[in-house]
């Protein structure tokens, strides 16, 4: 995380996604038994609590997003997974289990964050800065709602070449283009209808509030370790809202059928494969992620 969760205490097990096999459950799980397969979610609820009551497991009284960061994670043999019932969603027999690892998190959070709060909508011009996984999941999910036009903008030509095959209409390299010149030009001068952060860093988001048309929509997804400035002197009148959102995993069941039937596929972001004693291999992977041309890197067991 390059530092920025500094909570995490030292020798905790990291890992927040996964697929897994029920070894044993807990006197309060009813809804799982030894053998059954299963997508581990990477936002623990307990159901009970009046954020759970309201869909917003993020931010679980007892629970949220703990696993790997306050709670050891999934990147072991063994996992234990609090609240399993609400934690835990079957994994239905002869699927893909490799690709829902996908729904741990990254599908859920690109749609959630990204293309729900950014309410996408038919016809409707989009941007997606940054394609990495997760704006990667963004991409797929928006696609849902037939948007006309999906701008996708990094600053990896891999990447980028993939964004097209998953959908995006345009590309732009903003190492090597002025991002806020070529969006301009391809909108007509207006802007987008929204524009989803999918990177963490200051640029990318004021790069939102450059691009963004009025009465457009700015969807926080990414992870910030800095503060950003937040120009409303140019905002101010512009009619337009702006989200954040720690992703709830509300829609993992809808994004699963989804799955399942096709519409989407997310293995397609599976691009490295390594066994959980390779494991300084795969975050090396991770780390040169442009030069090794990885998206999700799977680690069994
Ligand atoms: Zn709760």
């Amino acid at each position: 995380m390059k530092g920025d969760m500094p909570e995490v205490a030292a020798g905790r097990i990291l890992g927040h996604e996964g697929v897994g096999i029920i070894e044993e459950v807990g006197n309060a799980v009813s809804n799982f038994k030894k053998g059954d397969h299963v997508i581990i979610s990477c936002v623990t609820s307990c159901g009970k609590c009046d954020y759970c009551k309201k869909g917003m497991y993020s931010h679980c009284e007892k629970g949220g997003w703990i696993l790997g960061y306050m709670i050891d994670g999934t990147q072991a043999e063994y996992t234990r997974i609090p609240y399993a019932d609400n934690s835990l969603y079957p994994i239905p027999a002869g699927s893909d289990e490799e690709a829902l690892v996908m729904l741990s998190d990254i599908l859920p959070t690109g749609f959630e964050c990204g293309v729900l709060n950014g309410q996408v909508k038919p016809g409707d011009t989009i941007a997606i800065v940054g394609a990495g996984p997760v704006g990667m999941a963004a991409l797929l999910t928006a696609q849902f709602y037939t948007p006309a036009e999906i701008i996708v903008i990094d600053q990896d030509d891999n990447r980028l070449a993939v964004a097209k095959t998953f959908g995006a209409t345009q590309t732009i390299n903003s190492a090597n283009e002025n991002a806020i010149e070529k969006v301009m030009a391809l909108t007509n001068g207006k802007g987008v209808d929204t524009a989803i952060e999918a990177v963490g860093v200051p640029q990318t988001f004021e790069l939102c509030e450059e691009i963004i048309c009025a009465g457009g929509h700015i969807a926080n997804i990414g992870v910030h370790g800095k503060s950003v400035t937040l120009h409303l002197e140019k905002l101010w009148d512009r009619n337009i809202s702006i989200t954040t959102r720690l992703v709830d995993t509300v829609t993992t069941p809808m994004l699963l059928k989804t799955v399942q039937s096709k519409r989407i596929q997310p293995r397609k972001l599976i691009t490295h494969r390594f066994k959980l004693n390779q494991m300084i291999e795969a975050y090396d992977t991770f780390e040169h992620a442009a030069k090794e041309k990885a998206l999700k890197v799977l680690i069994e067991n």
